[in-house]
């Protein structure tokens, strides 16, 4: 008797899954360690197969006709960068033009009888919502990567993890619970935000069940240890926790639970991109599911191997919403190919110099006052302090860096053009730079004062 619809089980072929995404512990054995040639020849062959399957899809055939690109014609890595790129903005145009879903999706929910599907959302507090809709093919691969992720940061099967992540129409907790349940035999406390689960009883539940890990910000992880030290607690010792992953404050995390603490990245749309390995030089990607290349924010044009730019993830694996060169605009760079000392070839990403609370939306570019602050410091006469502020301006966001010189004076004003020709090179907008005696910023960033220096400043409100 045919019932007319395919369950979530039987709708992914499980051997056909593992051989193509390996989970870990297997993945850290075989596709980790893949030569160059590997890596790529499987890049190239899954880019086409996925190319054909995304030119159904309105969104991307309207766009590749338009920029006269022919999926079918396409022969080597390099040219991707072809593809037109995209950004939120098309994203958000998509969806006004066709509501609700938008016509950038791989299927729509009638599609659920063939292909079980999830629906996630981003961005609803800087306007529409942006669903995206997972199948259960995507569900499986997304979690894998994740879980590969975790099994680096050291998170074992049979340990119980706490998921302080919000369990909400937003993907992060979804995709950490599914991959501590489905691929790592973790036991998941679902505790969700402090909102939730008070950061008090998140607290108690990590003793009385010897969790070995917390997954969320790493601001929460800080502010947990706070917490705890007010409970009477000591965040080293009355602690079973070996794995605090986090994308920011790593040394603190460490120094403060003396548990490992290393970074990852991804995002809503594609799920785990990269995660740091133990030598710590850089995010290794996973590049048997992803293609990334570093472009230029604002056009999307490719740029030279090792320049500083935004992050344009092309994925290899999605069937319910498939990404052909997303412009995320998270800003970083790409190191060359080659060997680590972990034993993989895979490319990394450098360390993000920073991310989430501090970034600043300027003219469409995800900028943080971290990596504004490095550029400004290489420029000759620059000091070795800064501070960055975002202002509102004739009805435009802009940033100030103010950065203090020794120099005389007479000089200042050459070393803030100077500054400023060389953040419109690496970010491609105009951010204002300011030349200040050392000293005068010491009221901003606290010195002598706070424990950890202030950089930012946000008068925007
Ligand atoms: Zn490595």
């Amino acid at each position: 008797m045919s019932i007319g619809f395919r369950r979530p089980l039987e709708a992914v072929d499980l051997a056909g899954l593992v051989a193509a995404f390996p989970p870990p512990p297997e993945y850290f054995e075989s596709a980790w360690l893949d030569t160059p040639e590997t890596i790529e020849r499987k890049q190239l062959s899954r880019l086409k197969d996925h190319l054909l399957a995304a030119e159904r899809v309105p969104f991307f055939r309207r766009r590749w006709k338009e920029a006269g690109f022919d999926a079918r014609a396409l022969c080597s890595l390099e040219e991707l960068r072809h593809v037109p790129a995209y950004t939120v903005d098309d994203i958000r145009r998509s969806i006004e033009a066709s509501p609700p879903w938008g016509d950038y999706q791989g299927v729509v929910p009638e599609d659920a009888r063939r292909e079980p599907m999830r629906i996630y959302m981003s961005g609803g507090t800087t306007g529409t919502a942006r669903p995206i809709f997972f199948t259960q093919w995507d569900r499986e691969v997304g979690a894998i990567l994740m879980a590969r992720g975790l099994y680096m940061l050291g998170i074992r099967p049979g340990d119980v993890v706490i998921n302080a992540w919000a369990y909400s129409t937003h993907n992060a907790a979804h995709m950490y619970d599914e991959a501590l349940y489905r691929w790592l035999n973790c036991v998941v406390l679902t505790t969700s935000t402090g909102n939730v689960t008070s950061s008090e009883r998140q607290l108690e539940l990590a003793m009385q069940y010897g969790a070995k890990s917390i997954l969320t910000t790493g601001d929460y992880i800080m502010h947990l240890a706070d917490v705890a030290r007010k409970l009477g607690h000591d965040p080293k010792k009355d602690f079973s926790f070996r794995a605090l992953p986090s994308l920011f404050r790593s040394e603190e995390i460490e120094s403060t639970f003396g548990a490992e603490a290393l970074g990852f990245y991804g995002n809503h749309e594609v799920q785990k991109i990269a995660v740091e390995c133990p030598a710590r030089k850089g995010l290794h990607i996973f590049e048997d599911a992803f293609i990334v290349q570093i472009v230029d924010p604002e056009t999307g044009a490719e740029l030279p191997e090792g320049e500083f730019g935004a992050i344009c993830v092309t994925e290899l694996y999605k069937s319910g919403g498939p990404q052909i060169r997303y412009n995320v605009l998270d800003l970083s760079r790409l190191l060359p190919r080659e060997r680590c000392a972990c034993g993989s070839w895979l490319r990394r990403l450098e360390p993000f110099s920073g991310r989430g609370d501090n970034m600043v939306k300027l003219r469409g570019v995800n900028i943080w006052p971290e990596a504004v602050g490095e550029v400004a410091l290489a420029v000759p006469g620059a000091g070795t302090d800064w501070f960055v502020k975002a202002v509102r301006e004739n009805n435009r966001d802009e940033l100030i860096v103010y950065v203090v010189s020794e120099r005389d004076r007479s000089a200042f004003v050459a070393i803030a053009a100077a500054i400023e020709k060389a953040l419109k090179e690496k970010f491609g907008v105009r951010i204002r730079a300011e030349v200040v005696a050392p000293g005068a910023l010491d009221a901003w960033t606290g010195f002598n004062q706070a424990a950890k220096l202030r950089r930012f400043l946000d008068e925007r409100n």
